[in-house]
């Protein structure tokens, strides 16, 4: 079977070319138009031999994910991409959130999610298929070329847990970051975990240099039980020391995401349970708006009762910041992925 050549590294590449008996160079010649120009069929590659190209086309597609729709917010500028996999037909969701001086784009890394957390629509649908690692480049390449402009920066926040596709995560990051690829700073990439020990601790071995969100939500360990199952397999305990090596290891400060639902994480106890739990390492705390989702029995904790956890937390003085949602009514928020293809799809 022809394997989809976006899904290759710069160092797989050549080493295929080597193997059908052309020379190295031509590998970062091709890399270089597939993921900085993002050609969309072979023919558009400059500089290469035709017969070449022939050869390429025998061994190689280059396939790209099907737009099926674009969804603007008229709240702000937020745009919402529905993708399907040609193959499996399964569908996944992109986001571009557009500011004054900066185009992020948050990608997919699962066809839905298997963590089931509580509040969110993507954990709703089950797991369907880890993307890779060109599944995930492609929803950049798309979204930046509909916009005609590269972006900014690049979350790993939209449907589906990095770090149990952690291989293609990777892989991708390499892509983007690399000299071949975007070329984009890894700083100004983000990876957003709901809080896999191991894994964390991996991304601290391999020394990662993207930024590393954990998704905390509670940092009293019963009640992150309720609402995230993960955690029944690794507890807070685990956790801090995952991150802990984490930060050991790269010195990078990780940002703790914390999505405020009211009168359940966002008492005073629990903002001391969060200042406890950050002591541990350096951090950022984001407060995040709850956007509803079907059948949920959560609701946002609303302006007064955020700030006063906020002013909690100040007077610590943490690094905190109140998020708001965007794109909220075309369920292109966090967590409101998949809303509608839970009930239309699936
Ligand atoms: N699986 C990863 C990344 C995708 S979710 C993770 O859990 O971190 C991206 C972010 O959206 C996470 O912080 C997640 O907790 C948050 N989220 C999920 N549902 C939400 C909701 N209904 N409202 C606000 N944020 C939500
Ligand atoms: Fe999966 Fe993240 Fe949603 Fe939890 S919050 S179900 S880990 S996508």
């Amino acid at each position: 079977m022809r394997k989809n050549i976006l899904d290759f590294t710069l160092r797989e590449l050549e080493e295929q070319i080597l193997g059908l008996g052309e020379k190295k160079f031509r590998a970062s010649q091709i890399f270089r138009q597939l993921h900085n120009k993002n050609i969309r069929n072979f023919d558009e590659l400059k500089n290469i031999p035709k017969e070449f190209i022939g050869k390429i086309k025998d061994t190689f597609i280059l396939e790209y994910l099907e737009l099926l729709d674009i969804k603007k917010s008229s709240l702000d500028k937020t745009k919402k991409f529905l993708f399907q996999i040609p193959e499996t037909k399964d569908k996944i969701e992109s986001v571009l959130i557009s500011e004054k001086d900066r185009n992020t784009i948050c990608v997919s890394t699962q066809a839905g999610c298997n963590a089931g957390c509580e509040f969110c629509a993507t954990g709703k649908i089950g797991f369907k298929k880890n993307l890779s690692a060109g599944e995930i480049l492609a929803q950049i390449y798309t979204v930046s070329m509909e916009i005609g402009e590269k972006p900014t920066n690049i979350v790993y926040m939209g449907m589906g847990e990095p770090l149990l596709n952690y291989h293609e995560v990777i892989r991708s990051v390499e892509k983007i970051s690399g000299e071949s690829g975007l070329a984009m700073s890894p700083q100004r990439i983000t990876v957003s975990t709901v809080g896999i020990a191991p894994m964390i601790r991996r991304l601290g071995d391999d020394q990662v240099k993207f930024n590393l969100a954990l998704s905390l939500h509670s940092a009293i360990n019963e009640k992150r039980n309720q609402i995230i199952p993960y955690n029944l397999r690794n507890s807070l305990g685990d956790l801090v020391e995952a991150v802990r090596h984490f930060h050991d290891r790269t010195k990078t400060r990780i940002t703790i995401e914390y999505v405020m639902l009211k009168e359940f994480n966002d008492n005073m106890e629990d903002a001391k349970a969060l200042a406890d739990f950050c002591r541990n390492f350096p951090v950022k705390v984001n407060l995040i708006q709850y956007n509803p989702v079907e059948n949920s029995p959560y609701q946002d904790s609303g302006k007064d009762r955020t700030e006063a956890f906020k002013e909690y937390l100040d007077r610590l003085n943490m690094v905190v910041n109140i998020r708001r949602s965007r794109g909220k009514d075309i369920d292109a928020a966090c967590g409101q992925l998949a809303n509608k293809l839970i009930h239309n799809n699936s």
